[in-house]
């Protein structure tokens, strides 16, 4: 079958929610991925040794409790479950360890290890901000974006809402310097807007995501069986409405007519017809430059997606096949994400500097042991372990494949210098470099994990471009649904809901 009401370009989380509304509504529906299997960023694979599964780009998701497809598309049904670790997040400095947990009193308690006094405001700040963040923040990530002075005009009726604006005119960084006094308080903080939101911590006018952290509104969790089961779940969902994933066909072309999106061509040649709409979650760039063409676009439009930046950093990931879990000192064993090699400001400010420079000398090591809450992601007793390190696309001597073995055992050393049980443990080690990220999803240009930088002005009204940020295009019949629009990368299944929305409105459907 070569032809449909509807065809989805990508088949990630946010391509496959776009179809699934719409395979829902009705319609019907074809996801044309360029891999051999549905997911994108949803990738768990046995790439140390088989029966140990690895999640290869997002091992944790913090929105799963407010993403509506998760509901509407009955992901649980169809085999998802996440689970959400009680000591959320621990941070380790010298022989002390700064743990948040889902509970707020063994938080402070454990805050207040460092100051008393910042453990009374963490806890302030998060019982008057949690019903805001609840109630605006959180719907506002499945809203379409509204313009800067709907914005202001919504934000500045409330107490919080003007405290919001102030907020947003300073960086997380300042924020977390004006709150507190305890340099690991902060860090921990930072580095939650950093993984896995990619906010860091000097970009100017995002200081209220330091706010959301501390809310704790955003969970981290686990998908049992790993992210892919995520993945497998809406493909369940997508197929029980009538929808199909058409795998190993990279879109080459977006057919046009009379100014309309009429279908795609993929490599081999094949044409596949989409009579009401044809839906784009890939990157701005491949989408608009490669597959429509510039023909197609005024100046102004062509000049902005150029001008469109990606992310600021990519992501090494080192994953262990493990016998045993790693036994960390000090004690910060029953956190799921694990911080490490990077306890104040400063020093986060220093990493990123050198990143910045090409260099990856003192590395951040985020580290988890998913194992230790779900036992399906490796053999009976054995553990998987994963380290996600922040690093430069480029390299500013050699390339990723020529380091990437040394980058990876200096790192273990590293990580062993906190847990030094774990190389005595390793079974079976595999590195994914951004070169690596890139040639598995090639809409992750540059090792791009959030298909462009989350700064003010590439955020909300301003992602991709004004004229773009509505998931509309010039071109009729035409929609983006991924994360180069708002709400951005990560899972959270925003984009793809909202694009979604979008279209069934236009096309007068209801659910
Ligand atoms: C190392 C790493 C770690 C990460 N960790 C986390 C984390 O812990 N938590 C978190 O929330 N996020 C994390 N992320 C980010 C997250 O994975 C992405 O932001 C998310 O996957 C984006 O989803 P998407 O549906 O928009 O796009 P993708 O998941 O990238 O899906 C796009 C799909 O389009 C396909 N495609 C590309 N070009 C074509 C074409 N021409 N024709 C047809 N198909 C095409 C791709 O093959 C892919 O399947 C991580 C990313 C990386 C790289």
């Amino acid at each position: 079958m070569t032809e449909f009401d509807a065809i989805v370009i990508g088949a990630g989380h946010n391509g496959l929610i776009t179809a699934g509304y719409l395979a829902k509504a009705g319609m019907s529906v074809a996801v044309i991925e360029k891999r051999y299997e549905a997911g994108g960023g949803l990738c768990t694979e046995q790439i140390t040794l088989p029966g140990f599964l690895h999640n290869l780009h997002s091992y944790y998701h913090i929105l799963a409790d407010h993403m509506p497809a998760y509901k509407d598309l009955e992901l649980e049904k169809h085999g998802a479950r996440y689970i959400c670790p009680e000591t959320q997040a621990g941070l380790v400095s010298g022989d002390k360890a700064l743990k948040i947990y889902e509970n707020i009193d063994k938080t402070q308690k454990s805050i207040a290890k460092f100051s008393e006094k910042d453990a009374k405001t963490y806890r302030k700040v998060q019982e008057d901000y949690a019903e805001y963040m609840e109630t605006i923040i959180i719907p506002a990530i499945y809203s379409p974006p509204v313009t800067p002075s709907e914005r202001y005009a919504a934000l500045e009726g409330t107490p919080e809402g003007r405290t919001f604006l102030e907020l947003d005119r300073s960086s997380p960084l300042e924020v977390v310097d004006d709150l507190f006094e305890c340099e690991e308080l902060k860090a921990e903080i930072l580095h939650d807007l950093i993984y896995p939101r990619w906010v860091l911590p000097e970009y100017h006018g995002l200081g209220s995501m330091a706010i959301l952290s501390i809310s704790q509104v955003e969970r981290r969790q686990l998908v049992i069986g790993g992210s892919h089961t995520l993945a497998h779940a809406l493909w369940r969902s997508l197929k029980a409405s009538g929808g199909v994933v058409l795998a190993n066909r990279a879109v080459r072309k977006i057919l046009i007519k009379n100014g309309a999106a009429t279908g795609v061509e993929v490599a081999d040649g094949t044409k596949y017809i989409a009579k009401k709409v044809v839906a784009s979650s890939i990157d701005l760039k491949q989408t608009f430059l490669e597959l429509i063409g510039e023909e197609y676009l005024d100046e102004n439009l062509i000049q902005q997606i150029k001008n469109y930046k990606s992310d600021d950093f990519s992501i090494f990931t080192i994953h262990l096949a493990l016998n045993e879990p790693p036994k960390y000192i000090p004690d910060v064993n029953d956190a799921f994400h694990i911080i490490l090699n990077s306890e104040t400001p400063e020093k986060i400010i220093d990493q990123f500097l050198q990143i910045r420079k090409g260099k990856v000398k003192d590395p951040i090591l985020y580290c988890s042991t998913p194992t230790l809450w779900d036992k399906t992601q490796a053999l009976l007793s054995k553990h998987t372990a994963v380290a996600a390190i922040p690093v430069p696309y480029k390299l500013k001597k050699g390339s990723w494949d020529d380091y990437k073995e040394e980058f990876i055992e200096m790192c273990i050393e590293k990580w062993s210098e906190f847990a030094p049980n774990l190389e005595k443990n390793i079974l079976g080690k595999a590195g994914v470099s951004p070169l690596d990220i890139e040639r598995r999803l090639s809409n992750m240009v540059n090792g791009s994990a959030f298909m462009g930088r989350i700064t003010q002005d590439q955020m909300e009204f301003f992602r991709p471009t004004p004229e773009l940020s509505r998931y509309k295009t010039p071109i009729k019949k035409f929609y983006l649904c991924g994360s180069c629009c708002h709400p951005g990368g990560g899972i959270t299944g925003g984009p793809g809901y909202i694009a979604a929305m979008t279209i069934l409105e236009d096309l007068g459907v209801e659910l």
